[in-house]
């Protein structure tokens, strides 16, 4: 068997792709990271020379400029006696330090330059002049002569100190074009600085899109999930765990549980297939769900074809409510090209009163819909006796379960004659239970084996018991009985059912002319065309068929035709009335049921013979065989192993 690979989650390829994406983001924001902060550390480079150095420079060359110019001033006061001698001096001495400074700080911004060089040449002359200009201020000028030796000097100072000046221009824009192009650097990464935190900040963005995006997609798939836990899928209305969750919280308010079971559901679904039963299921919920609406119900869908109703009690009993359900369904639903007629049971149970919370409500609704069923009704509603019995009917399928397991039961044969020649025909295998050392009677616990499924389990091994059995008689010269075996309605649903057939036959070697198949006639009519298909491969294996409790199961006429059956049970309960004074309707409904046998070319067999006066009159009727306690009881296999072998030793039938 190849193994089965567990469903690929749909969100996992979006999911592996998101990963991937955060992946890729984190690795470029890190990168985007590192670049801002490499740009930064540019601007910084960048702009720290700026601030640093040269722009302390153009302040000293503005107070080298400053000073030229005071020095001029102290020059020209001193010569226009407007200040002492001994200002003069000071000040010549303060102001030289100052532009001494200013020129040694600008000599170590700019070592060998010739320019620099050539100032500090023109001012030491200039400053050399100096001390000329006093000379020739202490003689105190009298004379013209005197007068313009002193302007001389000072001219000669002044045109230093332009020369001075004009260097010192050159200077200033060789300056401020180094301060330019630092500005233009800073400015360069500042930019870059800024486009990359542009760009930074639009994947952030992106990210925070696509967070949003992925947020909304899980919050939907939640809000999915959340949904379909509560909500069946094929109909949309709410599922066995929402009627539980409901059932539950409904803290003791009034409540009427209905559950909704469509008959032989699995049918459709065998012959129209999914798709069309999952429509026809849509189509029955709404149906229900218009015609119920004044009740203001919730519809569930609990598995397969079964609902329930959940609603609180208004003016209506529960009985008139479910009429409503089955007014609903009783028109047939257009299902694609198909008509399709369904039959609903219900059954009910009252919230708190029957059941306080939802395992015990929705199994006493169930109780009662088995209920409904048991006995051919649409509906039943829960009733305590109703209780007691599913109790005592649990522990009968407990120990039912324990006593297929267990060998506790065993197969009786109750023969069958001919009355026409008073030939043994046959027998018929019934099931009996040992249980406790007492024998259970079938009736008793087939209806609860069949409810729960365990007549397949109990049928296969009726079925190879009787095959067995059958095969030894034959084998042993014990007049070749055909044994009749007992099908239940259940068994022809189990899709194994034809195989397990072919496997009782080949294991014990029974053939199926040695067989006869009794099928009830109400299991028949309940699903004659699911039963006809059956019966049909069981009669082309070689099957003898009889039709079972004949009378009490409402056959039509019209399908019992289309049968094919070879042999008609009459039902007891009409054999019982039958007696030499009876009513002259009882002994005619009997002729007539013969009489209907013959018509149909089938072999019949009564019943519940129990004593000589009605074998007599079956005789009479045109009856064919008998089966009955007057002839033989049901006999265990060794008992009816003697009863075989003293009729073959009598050579006078016994009467
Ligand atoms: P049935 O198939 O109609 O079987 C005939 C029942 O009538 C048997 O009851 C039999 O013991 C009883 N009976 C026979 N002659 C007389 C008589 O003269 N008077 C009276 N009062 N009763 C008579 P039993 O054995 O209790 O079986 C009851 C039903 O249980 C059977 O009815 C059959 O429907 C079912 N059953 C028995 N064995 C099996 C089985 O192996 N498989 C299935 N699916 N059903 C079985
Ligand atoms: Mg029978
Ligand atoms: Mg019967």
């Amino acid at each position: 068997m190849p193994a089965i690979r567990p469903l690929k989650s749909l969100s996992t390829v979006p999911r592996r792709a998101l990963a991937w994406i955060f992946l890729a983001a984190s690795v470029l924001g890190l990168g985007l990271s590192g670049f801002i902060a490499s740009s930064s550390r540019d601007v910084l480079k960048a702009s720290t020379p700026l601030i640093r150095e040269k722009l302390p420079l153009l302040e000293d060359i503005g107070q080298v400029e400053r000073s030229l110019l005071a020095i001029q001033v102290n020059n020209h006061q001193y010569f226009a006696y407007s200040i002492p001698r001994a200002v003069y001096l000071e000040r010549r001495a303060q102001l030289h330090e100052t532009l001494e400074g200013s020129l040694a700080r600008l000599g170590v911004a700019f070592p060998e330059n010739q320019r620099l060089d050539k100032i500090r040449d023109v001012y030491r002359n200039s400053y050399q002049l100096g001390p000329r200009l006093d000379q020739l201020m202490e003689k105190s000028p009298s004379d013209k002569a005197d007068l313009d030796d002193v302007r001389a000097v000072l001219v000669e100072m002044a045109i230093d100190a332009n020369e001075i000046n004009g260097q010192l221009t050159e200077l200033r824009k060789h300056v401020e074009q180094s301060v330019l192009e630092a500005g233009a650097a800073t400015e360069d990464s500042i930019s870059r600085v800024a486009f990359l935190v542009t760009g930074y900040s639009v994947l952030i963005f992106l990210i925070a899109l696509l967070v949003a995006y992925h947020i909304r997609a899980r919050a939907r798939a939640e809000d999915e999930l959340a949904y379909n836990a509560s909500h069946d899928v094929v109909t949309g209305q709410f599922n066995r765990r929402a009627l539980e969750a409901r059932i539950n919280a409904l803290a003791g308010q009034e409540q009427i549980l209905v559950v909704i079971a469509v008959e032989r559901f699995h049918r459709l679904v065998g012959t129209l297939g999914h798709e069309v039963a999952d429509t026809a299921l849509q189509a029955i919920a709404e149906r229900i769900l218009t015609h119920t609406e004044a009740l203001h119900p919730e519809l569930y869908r609990l598995d397969g074809a079964n609902f329930a109703l959940l609603y609180a009690p208004g003016r209506q009993t529960a009985e008139m409510d479910v009429a409503l359900i089955l007014e609903a369904t009783v028109k047939p639903f257009n299902v694609g090209d198909y008509e399709l007629l369904v039959s609903v049971s219900c059954g009910s149970a009252r919230y708190p009163a029957d059941g306080g919370n939802a395992v015990m409500l929705t199994r006493n609704a169930n109780a009662a819909l088995q209920q409904a069923k048991r006995s051919g009704k649409e509906f039943a509603a829960y009733t305590a006796a109703l209780h007691e019995h599913s109790e005592q009917r649990l522990a009968m399928e407990v120990a039912l379960r324990k006593a297929a397991a267990q060998d506790e039961l065993e197969l009786h044969y109750q023969p069958q004659l001919s009355i026409v020649d008073d030939r043994i025909i046959g027998a018929e295998a019934l099931v009996r239970w040992r249980r406790d050392g007492k024998l259970v009677s079938p009736a008793e616990f087939i209806p609860i084996a069949e409810e729960t499924g365990m007549i397949v389990e109990i049928g296969e091994w009726v079925l190879r018991e009787a095959c067995r059995q059958t095969v030894a008689w034959w084998r042993n010269g014990l007049g070749n009985p055909v044994v009749a075996v007992n099908i239940s309605a259940r068994q022809f649903q189990d899709p194994d059912f034809f195989a397990m057939i072919q496997r009782a036959l080949t294991d014990t070697g029974a053939r199926p002319e040695m067989m006869e198949l009794e099928i009830t006639e109400s299991a028949i009519m309940h699903d004659p065309e699911g039963v006809v298909l059956e019966l049909e491969r069981l009669r082309a294996l070689g099957f003898a068929l009889a039709i079972d409790d004949f009378g009490t199961g409402y056959s039509s006429l019209a399908y019992l035709k289309r049968f094919p059956l070879d042999k008609l049970k009459v039902d007891q309960s009409f054999v019982r009335p039958l007696e030499a004074n009876s009513p002259k309707e009882d002994k005619a409904i009997v002729s007539a049921v013969v009489q209907l046998g013959k018509t149909l070319n089938l072999h019949v067999i009564a019943e519940g013979v129990e004593t000589e006066e009605q074998r007599d009159l079956l005789k009479q009727l045109g009856c064919d065989e008998i089966q009955g306690y007057w002839f033989s009881r049901p006999l265990p296999a060794t008992a009816a192993t003697e009863f075989l072998e003293k009729r073959m030793g009598d050579t006078v039938p016994a009467q």
